[in-house]
């Protein structure tokens, strides 16, 4: 499969289907209302302040915002590996119907690496230098499986292969600094997959390399949910990547969701003024780079926290605890007071075009959302 993250679907392959998936089916990963904090010497930076979204078996949600939105960390609280200080305070991780916010240490190790895998942005902090990417990969697949030393080895040159790693059984006996950026990339995915997940967290697992290396590590994702069925949650910034990878899109801002939908909806009608400033702004759009900064993690204003850039701000947006996500046409939602009016005034035509349409259906339900109060 090739894909070119920056075109449109129409010039692309199309040949991914969306995933197939039974009206009732239950989300593997549900993030309910989730809250992070930080505790500093000038106050408490709310990374993550009451996030919600779902992940259904094999599809893609691309988690996207501007640096400092909270993507990484959300991520980072599903499995626990906030690093101290910072502390989930609140808020439900269900995954396959078990709370992993509540569950023992012990439990949650058996489902880290086995049912959920990471993939982080820089492949060294998966890789140790002073050992071999195939001892490393055999390691990984030891921990996860019952296999002895031959068959492990055999099991991780296999995983090099399905993520592509050119000549795989001597590539396995080179250290990492002798592999490229790409290459680095995909050993971190082999030992990612060493446990057979059904779910992949990828954090701009794409972000460090070059292009062409970038559509082909997309490819290698597609492909995983393809044909393996694996479910990603991908943490990225760029709108391309998401037009490129993604069947839902959850978009962050200040540690908050401010719209979640199917990528073919957020892209042809985005509801919400952010999404739609950063989709006016992409080269070639003819559209303002969102104005100002976004706020001060310890200081964010009252009210909708993007009302100091938004064009369209009025008094309600600037007082109470921001409005809570809305349904929208077409399923999904919004987080704004005039989310219907708005959207109908000034519709996007086309954003980058997402790679397919899919099937809106399974965006988060609207009155699971009310419940939680969405983004507060
Ligand atoms: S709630 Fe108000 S400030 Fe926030 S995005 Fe909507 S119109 Fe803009």
């Amino acid at each position: 499969m090739s894909r070119d993250p920056g075109r449109p679907a129409s010039e692309r392959d199309g040949s991914r289907p969306t995933p197939e998936r039974d009206g009732d089916a239950a989300p593997l990963l549900s993030v309910r209302d989730l809250r992070t904090q930080f505790p500093t010497v000038e106050g408490t930076v709310r990374a993550v302040d009451g996030v919600s979204f779902d992940v259904y078996p094999g599809e893609t949600v691309c988690l996207v915002g501007e640096s400092g939105s909270g993507k990484t960390v959300a991520c980072e609280s599903i499995a626990r590996l906030v690093d101290p200080p910072g502390e989930v305070v609140d808020g439900e991780v269900r995954f396959d119907d078990r709370d992993l916010l509540a569950c023992a240490e012990r439990d949650l190790r058996a489902v880290r690496g086995d049912r959920i895998a990471y993939v982080f942005q820089d492949p060294q902090r998966s890789l140790d230098p002073v050992y071999t990417v195939g001892e490393q990969v055999t390691e990984a697949v030891g921990y996860h499986r019952d296999v002895d030393g031959a068959a492990a080895r055999e099991r991780a040159v296999d995983l090099l292969d399905r993520v592509g790693l050119p000549n795989p059984a001597a590539r396995a006996d080179e250290y990492p600094h002798q592999l490229s950026g790409g290459m680095k990339q995909r050993v971190a995915i082999a030992t990612a997959l060493a446990g057979d997940p059904d779910l992949l967290i990828a954090d701009e697992p794409t972000t460090a390399l070059d292009v062409t290396i970038q559509a082909q590590i997309l490819d290698l994702f597609a492909d995983l949910g393809d044909e393996e069925g694996l479910a990603t949650l991908f943490v990225t910034h760029d709108l391309g990547v998401v037009a490129g990878i993604a069947d839902r899109v959850v978009v962050m801002y200040a540690g908050r969701v401010m719209e979640r939908g199917s990528v073919t909806r957020v892209f042809e009608r985005p509801a919400h003024p952010y999404i739609r400033g950063l989709l006016d702004s992409l080269p070639g759009r003819g559209g303002e780079r969102i104005g100002g900064e976004p706020p001060d993690p310890l200081d964010p204003p009252a009210g909708c926290r993007f009302h100091p850039r938004c064009p369209h701000a009025v008094g309600e947006c600037r007082s109470g605890d921001g409005p809570p996500l809305h349904g929208v046409d077409g399923g999904g939602e919004a987080a704004c007071v005039f989310h219907d009016g708005v959207r109908d005034s000034t519709v996007v035509e086309a954003g980058p075009e997402p790679r397919s349409e899919r099937d809106p259906t399974h965006d988060a339900d609207t009155s699971t959302c009310g419940a939680d109060g969405g983004p507060r």
